[in-house]
């Protein structure tokens, strides 16, 4: 059991003022005072950081950091912290998790990291030939890759293997080599890309071909992550709500329209948590989504069923690149911070927190979706953005919120109207 500084289980974390949040995270994250300032300080980004990141830059944009509060993963607490601009998401992962913490809470697992580097060889005469040179150079052509990357090799990381498949494209036939990396901490593109590139010239002799692209894949689908939960029918609000539960997973499952929509809810949780700690998020949303498509056929990535007593049974199964270094995992100090609070230390725990998180943001999307429907949350903060866009300031803030949810009518029009008559 965890203990209460340990425990993530926070009651009433809504409803305190921000100040109260950041000192609770604070004390749990055994956060520096520096570190402290930094939550408050709106963004954590110096613009000199932000100059050496990307080109060109003006400025830096923030994001809400919020904390999603009860998760319990494989027996240990964990607050998670989650950067977004969506209202809704960070409440319903904490609902969800609240609900899923029996037992170990969400179980998790994940493969080793291994990512993809593709090799593209065209033009080859002998294709029988290409392939069986490559096999017979296969040692020769993993050492060479290694020699790229020693302090991945140093860490238990490093290209493993070589694979091949013969593909029929619109271009002709072509060999394409797949090497596998495993990429320990880091989420690894710049080093698989690498080793590719450098692959390149002796593939070229080998195949008596000519390498056209040498890059990293993103469906990962050898860098697995696994979240398994369960939610008694009681919790959820009875049988009736599992059985809804189950019908409109079957509903995504066996319709692209609504996967694309069920898999954009899980990746509200999963895209959150890898802003929050800088990850590659376009990444991921690749992989996730040619996951989804792996059979030829779009589908959800999650599975939710009914077991023997009548409760819920959940798995999400998804691809998870992910690094705790490399990018800017470590330059940017929030990011840095978010990892300190997650109390992270390898790259496979931060992969399977996120897939817990989308487990749970995906069931807070269906219950919400077969009980009062998604409006019903979302409706307070909509209401605050509209009245914001609408001019609302200030104190008048609160009160046209109030005046338009009381009105029934969460709309732009409603708002002006109601922001222009408490404005007099
Ligand atoms: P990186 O090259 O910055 O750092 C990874 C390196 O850190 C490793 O190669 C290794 O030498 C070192 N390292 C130290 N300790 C390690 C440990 N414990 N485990 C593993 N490595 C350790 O980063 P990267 O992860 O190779 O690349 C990630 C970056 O590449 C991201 O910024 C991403 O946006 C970018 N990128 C992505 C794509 C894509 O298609 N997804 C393409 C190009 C670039």
């Amino acid at each position: 059991m965890a203990s209460d500084k340990e425990s993530s289980r926070i009651s009433g974390f809504y409803k305190m003022p921000v100040e109260k949040r950041i000192s609770i995270t604070s004390e749990k994250a055994a956060l520096t005072t520096e570190e402290e300032r930094l939550l408050g300080s709106g963004g954590g980004l110096g613009i000199e950081e932000a100059d050496r990141m990307i080109e060109n830059v003006i400025g830096t944009i923030a994001y809400p950091l919020g904390i999603a509060a009860n998760f319990r993963i494989n027996g240990k607490d964990r607050l998670v912290p989650m950067a977004i601009e969506e209202p809704s998401v960070v409440a319903a992962a904490s609902n969800m998790a609240r609900l899923m913490r029996g037992d170990e809470g969400i179980r998790v697992t994940s493969t080793d990291p291994v990512m993809i580097g593709q090799i593209q060889v065209l033009d080859i005469p002998d294709i029988e030939n290409a392939m069986k040179n490559i096999i017979e150079a296969k040692a020769e052509l993993l050492e060479l890759a290694n020699q790229q990357d020693p302090v991945l090799v140093r860490f238990g990381g490093g290209a493993r293997d070589i694979q091949h498949r013969i593909i029929q494209t619109e271009a002709g036939e072509m060999l394409i080599l797949h090497l596998l990396v495993d990429c320990r901490d880091a989420m690894g593109a710049n080093t698989v890309n690498t080793m590719c590139e450098t692959l390149a010239p002796v593939v070229n002799e080998l195949t008596g071909g000519r390498v056209l692209l040498r890059i990293i894949s993103n469906l990962a689908d050898k860098r697995l992550v696994r979240a398994e939960c369960f939610v008694k029918s009681e919790d959820l609000g009875g049988e009736k709500i599992v059985d809804d539960v189950v019908a409109a997973w079957a509903f995504a499952n066996a319709d692209p329209y609504r996967a694309a929509t069920h898999n954009k809810g899980i990746m509200n949780g999963v895209v959150a948590v890898a802003l929050a700690v800088a990850q590659d998020h376009r990444a991921l949303e690749a992989g996730a989504h040619a996951y989804a498509a792996r059979d030829g056929h779009y589908s959800s990535l999650s599975k939710w069923s009914k077991d023997d007593n009548g409760d819920l049974v959940g798995v999400l199964e998804m691809p998870m690149a992910v690094g705790i270094v490399g990018g800017v995992t470590r330059t940017h100090p929030t990011a840095r911070l978010a990892l300190k609070v997650m109390g992270v230390s390898k790259a496979a725990e931060l992969a399977e927190i996120m897939a817990a998180v989308g487990l749970a943001q995906n069931l807070g999307a269906l219950r919400a979706l077969v009980s009062e429907g998604i409006q019903h949350g979302h409706m307070r903060l909509h209401a605050r953005n509209l009245v914001v866009m609408a001019g609302a300031e200030g104190d008048l803030i609160g009160k046209a919120v109030e005046a338009l949810v009381e009105s029934g009518e969460i709309r732009f029009d409603k708002a002006q109207e109601i922001v222009k008559r408490l404005k007099g």
